[in-house]
């Protein structure tokens, strides 16, 4: 069986090829592509190169069970799957033998052997490893879940990006009792930088968990006005202010008069890094995305 699949090339180019597609072992599940998002790293990818190129890039995607290997009967949350289900795939997969892993096998970045979906080269098995295909291969040792039959199937390739703005809001919370105004919490005050995917994301994700303020950065209208509608109370347009004019303009805003309780940085560049140190008021907290 063949694959169409967009891989980028050592040269930097983006070309469609036809790769050849195992039958998926006992402990593998083929999927059929449904949809692949396009993150800032396949663009960042796309524009300088990738080491281990040619790839088939794409770590936000859905696809639909075309084949279940013989050892596979349920997703990671433990619940059956079958052919037709709709899935969406963790990038991430740890190695599961490095010290990391044996002893904070809840912080997955920390692995020295770490493999990502969309990163590997084609050339290896199983070659099909990023979502910008026809098909996917999905090793049994991925972490990938079930889509509820409610979710428009197109939106499981959102899930990804949703967990990155989740777990952005779920560092700002202080772990063990909170102590008052620090870190994130019920009516706290909650900067987002940046309203892109990631940054909306996290707007909503911090409006659902209880920010009584959720203040969205951005100088593109358009972005800022979907930010009001994904749960922002107040939005600071950058183009209306010089350098960094925007940071007393936010303080205004908030219930301290000195900056908000939590900056959340999802720009990706560093100066906005630089200008979300400034941000909030005296310890305060920021998360960089
Ligand atoms: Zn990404
Ligand atoms: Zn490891």
């Amino acid at each position: 069986m063949e694959s169409d699949a967009i891989v980028l090339t050592e040269s930097g180019d983006l070309e469609r090829r036809t790769v050849e597609v195992d039958d998926p072992g006992p402990d593998q599940v083929l999927l059929r592509v449904e949809l692949s998002g396009v993150c800032g790293s396949d663009v960042h990818m796309w524009q300088h190169g990738e080491r281990d190129s040619p790839v088939v890039p794409g770590h936000e995607f859905v696809g639909i069970v075309e084949e279940i290997g013989a050892d596979v009967a349920t997703d990671s949350a433990r619940r059956p799957i079958a052919e037709g289900d709709v899935l969406t795939v963790v990038p991430g997969i740890s190695c599961g033998d490095c010290w990391y892993c044996e002893n904070m096998p809840t912080r997955p970045l920390t692995c020295n052997d770490r493999d990502v979906h969309g990163f590997r080269s084609v050339e290896e098995p199983p070659h099909l490893h990023g979502g910008m295909s026809e098909y996917f291969l999905l090793e049994d040792r991925a972490h990938f879940y079930r889509v509820p039959d409610a979710l428009e199937t197109e939106l499981g390739a959102l899930v990804e990006p949703l967990s990155v703005a989740t777990h952005a809001v779920e560092r700002a919370q202080p772990p063990g009792l909170p102590h008052a105004r620090e870190g994130l919490g019920m009516g706290h005050s909650v900067v987002v930088q940046g309203a892109g995917p990631i940054g909306l994301l996290t707007v909503a994700a911090a409006t659902t968990v209880g920010a009584g303020q959720v203040i969205a950065v951005d100088m593109i209208d358009e972005r800022l006005a979907m930010a009001e509608r994904f749960g922002a109370t107040d939005t600071v347009d950058l183009s209306e202010h010089d350098g960094d004019e925007f940071i007393d303009a936010i303080a205004e805003r908030t219930p301290s008069g000195d900056g908000p309780d939590v900056t959340v940085e999802a720009v990706g560049h560093p100066s906005a890094f630089e200008q979300a140190l400034e941000i909030p008021h005296n310890g305060g907290t920021v998360v960089e995305v």
